[in-house]
């Protein structure tokens, strides 16, 4: 069955976030003066069981979904998250089951969550300079914490492991080089992102972005790049790969270039809402309908209605006046 929307998207992808916790504090996710100590996370009972989230993506693969990633928060602090994994894997017609993590929890948790089924995980590390990513990152972990979350998931087999860096202007663009540089050779895909308005907590600017073309030339200064296809469709990083065929990076231009025109992804947040834009400012509960003991053919119409109606393209008509409207927050929705 495929499931289109107002502009004709099929749906394609499902990004689930598993909490709203994360043992990070980016100060461009999370920033420690708005996620402090009376931040109100949620609690545990409001948070879908495992159950119900394999419910609503059984459901959702069965309208197309073909990728599922998890996400967060951060994920690996969702006690017993590999049974979720084995869960979601087992599910008829799935293609691809993922997960992003910050990496500080992956060395005790890589080779179970292959084990349950696992395929890849993508890790982000915004700077291999010490001061500049604890300075990022709230102090939460250091370059050889996040190292060796990276070694431990290359070791259980979670390929090719993508490394994801947030590229703020004046913060860490001057050491994206060194990313490339360390990351050469090793199968590990290092992608920039550009630093996106999500959320109304972190104080964005659009100085503070550094679009992809001004990455890729600092990149192809040192290392000559050539573009590669995309890998599938709705696929949202540009690929590049190094002339000397060394390695591939990416690029996530989401201000400078968006891809809302093929656009194909649901997000789940951890308490059940269904948003279908990374910047929308509500979702559609799920929960409760769950929780009112709805069957699946009041939830199936309930997912089909929610996909036909989309018309988001927030990213392709970003303007002053939409980057002050009320939205979820990264940390919520996990990007
Ligand atoms: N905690 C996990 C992690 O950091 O990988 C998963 C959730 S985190 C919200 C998902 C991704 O969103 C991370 O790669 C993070 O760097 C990115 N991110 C967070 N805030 C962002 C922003 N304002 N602009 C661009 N990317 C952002
Ligand atoms: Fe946590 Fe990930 Fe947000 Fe950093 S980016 S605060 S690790 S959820
Ligand atoms: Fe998709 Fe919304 Fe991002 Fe556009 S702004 S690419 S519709 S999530």
């Amino acid at each position: 069955m495929t499931l289109t929307d107002r502009r004709n998207r099929p749906l394609q992808g499902l990004r689930i976030s598993v909490t709203d916790r994360c043992n990070f504090r980016c100060n461009y996710c999370m920033p420690e003066d708005v996620f402090g100590t009376d931040y109100r996370f949620l609690a545990r009972d409001e948070l879908l069981t495992f159950e119900e989230i394999t419910r609503l993506a059984s459901l959702l693969v069965e309208r197309g979904v073909r990728r599922i990633r998890i996400t967060g928060g951060e994920p690996l602090v969702r006690r017993n998250l590999d049974r979720l994994v084995g869960m979601l894997a087992a599910l008829p017609g799935l293609q691809d089951l993922s997960l992003t993590t910050n990496g500080s929890l992956l060395p005790g948790q890589a080779a179970a969550l292959a084990a349950a089924g696992l395929r890849r995980v993508t890790v982000s590390l915004d700077s291999l300079d010490e001061g500049v990513f604890r300075s990022m990152n709230g102090g939460g972990a250091g370059v050889a914490d996040v190292l060796r979350g990276i070694e431990a998931a290359v070791s259980a087999g979670l390929l090719p492991v993508k490394v994801n860096a947030v590229v703020r202007r004046d913060v860490n663009d001057h050491t994206v080089v060194d990313l490339v540089r360390h990351f050469r050779g090793t199968g590990t895909i290092v992608r920039f992102i550009e630093y996106m308005d999500v959320g109304n907590s972190n104080g964005w600017s659009l100085e503070e972005v550094v679009p992809a073309a001004e990455i890729l030339a600092r990149i192809s200064a040192v290392f000559p790049l050539e573009p590669l296809e995309p890998d599938h469709t709705g696929e949202v990083a540009r690929r590049w790969r190094l002339c000397d065929g060394s390695a591939e990076i990416g690029v996530i231009t989401s201000v400078s270039n968006p891809f809302c025109a093929s656009c194909s992804r649901l997000r789940l947040s951890p308490e059940g809402s269904l948003y279908t834009c990374l910047f929308a400012g509500k979702g559609f509960d799920l929960r409760g309908l769950l929780r009112q003991g709805a069957d699946d053919a009041a939830l199936g119409q309930a997912l089909d209605s929610v996909w036909r109606d989309r018309d988001d393209q927030y990213s392709r008509i970003r303007s002053a006046a939409t980057t002050r409207l009320p939205r979820v927050e990264m940390s919520h929705i996990g990007g």
